[in-house]
Formats: structure tokens, C-alpha cells, sequence
């Protein structure tokens, strides 16, 4: 956990009753964005972290393509600057998550936090965020970030010349796979079925293109790796129409088997589609089906899920939740 992060402080005393104009759920680049641009309009935003303070980059190292940083930053201290500029603003950040929420009686709306504090807010910017989905392999998690990753925009840029493996076979894998081609020298599919789930148009692509190959009825068993601090180094591999188990030398690990967004939280009292992501029913616009409860970021976004796109929706929470509280 980063300095500032490790410094918040639940000021919530168990059974307390925090009244806010603007509730903010979640630290991540949506999240503190929000409350940068809500400070700043003199809302006096509370930010609830939840379970992870910083969001997903405080999982990663290097972040190459965040604007205004002319040579890489780390995740964790971009979320560090973020979470610093939040408070600097006039937020009020607590260390808390919350459990259950009330949005059936409309605005203030209720919600319950794991400190036993209770939220009345005016309005809420939920940006719970996302989270990869992870095939549970031995060396998986240990080699996150030394050439297992679950996103190509982020990490393809490391790839270059290099050979990479693409698990999955849905829409993610076979987006993930082309986006490679603009960096790595081969790519590799991995996937366990003998065709594709991903859409035709998609597909097509995929097989017209050079340096793509594909593994069927291959399923990944674990990841190899050498060195101190290790990189990795190839795939343990298993034919599951012959049994055969044999290992391929690869550079590079992209897990694209889909993501989940946080919110079951909000079933039966928000529209969710059928990945459960939060619907925004009108476009260019962050409001959710029930008024006053806005979201942002990577969850309501499957396409871009990037820093910069949850911390761009995160601006137009605030703006959104502001005319909406000046309409009240
Ligand atoms: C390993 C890795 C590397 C990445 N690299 C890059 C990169 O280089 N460039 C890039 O642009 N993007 C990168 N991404 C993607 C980027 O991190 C996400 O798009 C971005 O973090 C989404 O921001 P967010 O604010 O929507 O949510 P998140 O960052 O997912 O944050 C969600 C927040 O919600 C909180 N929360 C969840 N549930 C609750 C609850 N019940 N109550 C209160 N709070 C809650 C969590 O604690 C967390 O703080 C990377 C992602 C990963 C996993």
C-alpha cells in the first residue's frame, strides 16, 4: 500500500451517520477523478476507498501512456499523486467498504459501510471499477508483471519483437491478439474449444493476419519462468484431445478471458446488463437508471478500460452529479 494510502484513516465511528452531499465509491483513476472535479465545485465529496485504495494500477509497475508524465510512472505512485490532489481539493477520503445500499426511495439515498457507519447522500458516484479474470494457475499471480498480463493496450508496448500467448477465445482474446500484432513478431491464441465464441467480423481478422497462430483444444497448465526477478519464459501446455502435456517458449502471457465489474452490490437496484455492468441509458452521459446515482469508469465501460478513460467518465460523474444537485 502506497504512503498516502497507508496514511487514510476511517474517521467513521461505528453506527455513525455521515450525511454528504456527494458519495464517491471507489479510489481507483474514476474514482479520485470525481472527487477532484466535485472538491473543486465545492460539493464537499466524501470518497469511500473500498478494499483496494489506488484501484487496479496499484498492481501494476510501469505506466507508460498516462498524459503528463514524460517518462513512465509507476501504478502506485500515479495513484498516490491522484489520491493526494483528492485531498488537497477538499475531499474527504474514507478507509471504509461498502456492504448494501438504498437507492429505492431516490435522493438522499442510503448506504451501509463495513465500519457500521451509514451513508446519507444527496447523490453517488459509483466507480467500484473491474476485475480481470484470472485462469488460477500455480505461478500466475507471482508473475504479474514479469510477463503475465490481462491487458494488451496496457503492456503490448513491452512486447516488441518478442513472441507472445493470447488465452481465450471470446471477443476480449481475439481483440487482444490483433491489438499484439502492432508489437510482438508472433502471436500465439491458446484455446481450449475447436472454434471461436468471439464475433464473425472479428474472427475473420484474426485468421486473415500473418503473424496470429492458433492452439485449439489447448489448455494453458502453468506458466515457466527464469531468473532473479523473474521473467517469463514459456507455457506448460496440455492437447486435451490426445492428453499430451509439452511446453512452448514464449515471451509473454495475455490472459483474455473477461473481466467481471464490481457490482453485486447494486443487483435489483440499478439496470445491469447481462456481464452485470452498470447501464447508462442515455449516451454521452454518466447518469444510471435511477437519478442522482451517476458511474464511471470500468464499471460501465467493457471497450476501453483504461486510466485515462475511467479518470475522463470520472470528470463527467462530477459535472453530471453538479447540475444534478443544483437541480434539486
Ligand atoms: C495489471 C494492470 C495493469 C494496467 N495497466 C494500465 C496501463 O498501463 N494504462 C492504463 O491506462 N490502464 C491500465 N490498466 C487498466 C486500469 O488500471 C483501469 O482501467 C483503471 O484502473 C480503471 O479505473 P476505475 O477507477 O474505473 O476502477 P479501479 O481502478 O478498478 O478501482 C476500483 C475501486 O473501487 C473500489 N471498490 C470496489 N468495491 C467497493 C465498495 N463496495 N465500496 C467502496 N469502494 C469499492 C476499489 O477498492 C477500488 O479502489 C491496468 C490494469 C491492470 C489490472
Amino acid at each position: 500500500m502506497s504512503q498516502i494510502h497507508s496514511q487514510i484513516h476511517s474517521q467513521a465511528n461505528t453506527s455513525q451517520t455521515l450525511a454528504t452531499n456527494l458519495l464517491i465509491l471507489g479510489s481507483g483513476p474514476a474514482g479520485y477523478t470525481a472527487a477532484i472535479y466535485a472538491a473543486r465545485a465545492n460539493l464537499s465529496p466524501v470518497l469511500v476507498t473500498g478494499l483496494q485504495p489506488g484501484g487496479q494500477l496499484t498492481i501494476t509497475t510501469e505506466v507508460e501512456n498516462y498524459p503528463g508524465f514524460a517518462t513512465a510512472i509507476q501504478g502506485p505512485r500515479l495513484m498516490e499523486q491522484m489520491a493526494q490532489q483528492a485531498v488537497h481539493t477538499g475531499t474527504r477520503i474514507e478507509y471504509d467498504l461498502i456492504t448494501s445500499v438504498d437507492f429505492s426511495h431516490g435522493s438522499p439515498f442510503h448506504l451501509m459501510g463495513d465500519s457500521g457507519t451509514t451513508y446519507k447522500a444527496r447523490s453517488v458516484i459509483i466507480a467500484t471499477g473491474a476485475q480481470a479474470r484470472w485462469l488460477g494457475l500455480p505461478n500466475e499471480k507471482r508473475l504479474q508483471g514479469a510477463g503475465v498480463s490481462a491487458c494488451a493496450t496496457c503492456d503490448g508496448f513491452f512486447y516488441r519483437g518478442k513472441n507472445v500467448v493470447v488465452v481465450g477465445g471470446g471477443n476480449t482474446a481475439v481483440e487482444e491478439a490483433l491489438y499484439l500484432t502492432h508489437h510482438a513478431a508472433h502471436v500465439t491464441v491458446i484455446h481450449r474449444r475447436d472454434k471461436f465464441r468471439a464475433e464473425k467480423v472479428l474472427q475473420e481478422r484474426l485468421f486473415n493476419e500473418k503473424k496470429i497462430s492458433v492452439l485449439w483444444n489447448t489448455i494453458v497448465e502453468d506458466i515457466l519462468s527464469a531468473g532473479t526477478p523473474p521473467v517469463v519464459t514459456g507455457v506448460v501446455l496440455r492437447d486435451i484431445q490426445n492428453n499430451r502435456q509439452y511446453s512452448l517458449q514464449t515471451d509473454g502471457v495475455f490472459i483474455a478471458i473477461g473481466h467481471t465489474p464490481t457490482t453485486s452490490l447494486f443487483q435489483g437496484q440499478l439496470e445491469l446488463d447481462s456481464e452485470g455492468y452498470i447501464v447508462i441509458p442515455t449516451p454521452r452521459s454518466t447518469q444510471t437508471s435511477v437519478p442522482g446515482i451517476f458511474a464511471a469508469g470500468d464499471v460501465q465501460d467493457k471497450i476501453y478500460r483504461q486510466a485515462v478513460t475511467a479518470a475522463g467518465t470520472g470528470c463527467m460523474a462530477a459535472l453530471d452529479a453538479e447540475r444534478f444537485l443544483s437541480g434539486l
